[in-house]
């Protein structure tokens, strides 16, 4: 292998986003030389616009900085352990609230130079197309990885372990859902028994929902996102397109009444959203068939229009965009090695988490365990009871029926149930801070 003064370089990390930025940070602060694989500018994403490592593709905004809230509470947890991304937003915070917000330009320059004059980094533009056979490898190529490490990723992980496009709809948590009017069954099944929940729509409500739906906001999409939507999701069409094609599209579609009968009335709805359980505890429930396209803000205020479902948390909202991940229930271990190979690591998007700090936050702890090895220590698990450590547990739990990426939020932690709404997230966030500082103290 090559060597970076005069210390072999037996760590590759493949993209200079929020993660790989992260990782290799981690790495060099333990004095481990790095290869540092980027393809921009020569090649590009379609969303990325400069030759700068860690762009923000979207919003500046990084989450809530409240200490309460999940976003708050996993950069909490990232500051204690060290992390790089944290520090530079922080140096270059702008006024937004309780948000956690930066100047773009500044952030990703101050990134930018900083790694790409390390001496212990080589830096190589190029893509990478297919994995380097020696040496730890961390993967970090994003939402956006290039097709053609896409296309040998899935040969070397398997057809049917790697997504190309994600629609999802919104996710709810369950002690929000309002059960005096959404009630539990299963179509055609007994009355106030099963597994789903659902929320019974009378005509005018039926009616007033479509309209609002049809009249709200859509996030445009790129003509790459509209061929890919078309190759992989034809069958799987936004709720507010189903929407235009009649104004009973939908009772006869995702909104079906039949074989249900409102417990109020003991008469069928006219309408009717079903929502189905999202986590073994049960605390977050999917709208079942509402995958979307509209504008965050829009979503929260059409959905909560539905009835039993007025002052829901949305935990995460409705989505559809190109979105490459890997099945990481299967093929990931909680330390973010591969099953199979325990030399290639996956951080960022692309091993299913979703957020410029959740994947930032993946990044930190490849990097980390990356360091571990090289130094002759095993690598290590964050406590599930944490925020970075439940998310990564979600992310590499096989329980779920079909995997889709998530964000930081409280309901992705399993409690006795006998706490609720402010009570429960005080508890899980004294949990969190006392597991975290265990953690630290070892590692
Ligand atoms: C259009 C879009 C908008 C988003 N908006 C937001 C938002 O507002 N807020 C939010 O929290 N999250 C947002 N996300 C989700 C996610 O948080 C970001 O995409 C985030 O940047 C992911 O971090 P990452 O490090 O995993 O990937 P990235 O930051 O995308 O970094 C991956 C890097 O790998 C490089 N790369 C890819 N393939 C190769 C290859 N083969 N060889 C070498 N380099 C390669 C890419 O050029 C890129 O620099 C958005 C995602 C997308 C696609």
């Amino acid at each position: 292998m090559a060597t970076r003064k005069n210390k072999k370089i037996e760590v590759t990390v493949i993209g200079a986003g929020l993660a790989g930025t992260e990782a290799v940070y981690q790495l060099i602060r333990r004095q481990i030389p790095v290869r540092f694989c980027e393809m921009r500018p020569n090649r590009t994403t379609g969303a990325h616009t400069t030759d700068l490592f860690a762009e923000l593709v979207c919003s500046n905004s990084v989450g809530s900085n409240l200490p309460d809230r999940a976003s708050g509470l996993l950069k909490e947890e990232m500051r204690l352990l060290g992390s790089y991304f944290m520090d530079v937003a922080y140096k270059y915070r702008v006024p937004a609230g309780n948000a956690l917000a930066v100047d773009r330009g500044a952030f990703s320059r101050e990134i930018t130079r900083y790694l790409k004059g390390h001496n212990l980094i080589e830096f190589v533009n190029e893509e990478v197309t297919k994995i380097p056979e020696e040496g730890i490898v961390i993967i970090a190529t994003g939402p956006l990885t290039s097709p053609d490490l896409m296309k040998s990723l899935e040969k070397r992980l398997g057809e049917g372990h790697l997504e190309f496009f994600d629609a999802i709809a919104p996710l709810v948590s369950a002690e929000s859902i309002d059960m005096s009017i959404a009630f539990k069954g299963d179509r055609y099944g007994e009355p106030g028994k099963g597994d789903y929940i659902n929320c019974p729509m009378s005509k005018e409500e039926y009616l007033a929902f479509v309209d609002a739906l049809l009249k709200a906001e859509r996030i445009p999409l790129s003509e790459m996102e509209k061929s890919e939507r078309k190759k992989y999701f034809t069958a799987c069409q936004p709720v507010e397109i189903i929407a235009e094609s009649g104004i009973d599209s939908l009772r006869f579609g995702p909104m079906k009444p039949v074989g249900f009968a409102d417990p109020r009335t003991g008469r069928r709805p006219y309408a009717l959203v079903q929502l189905r359980q999202d986590n073994l505890l049960a605390s977050l429930f999917n709208l079942v068939g509402f995958q979307t396209n509209l504008k965050h803000g829009e979503q929260q205020k059409v959905f909560r229009m539905i009835p039993g479902l007025q002052n829901a948390e949305f935990v995460r909202l409705g989505q559809m965009h190109r979105n490459s991940y890997i099945n990481s229930p299967e093929l990931l271990e909680p330390t973010l090695q591969l099953k199979k190979d325990s030399r290639i690591f996956f951080a960022g998007q692309i091993s299913g988490v979703e957020g410029y700090t959740e994947s930032a936050a993946t990044g930190l702890i490849a990097g980390l365990n990356a360091s571990r090895i090289i130094q002759g220590k095993e690598p290590v698990v964050v406590p599930p009871e944490t925020m970075l450590g439940g998310l990564i547990h979600y992310i590499t739990f096989s329980g779920h029926k079909k995997f889709h990426p998530m964000n930081a939020n409280f309901g992705i932690f399993t409690t006795d149930g006998k706490l609720k709404g402010e009570l429960r997230r005080e508890m899980i966030i004294r949990s969190a801070r006392k597991k975290l500082r265990e953690f630290y103290d070892k590692i």
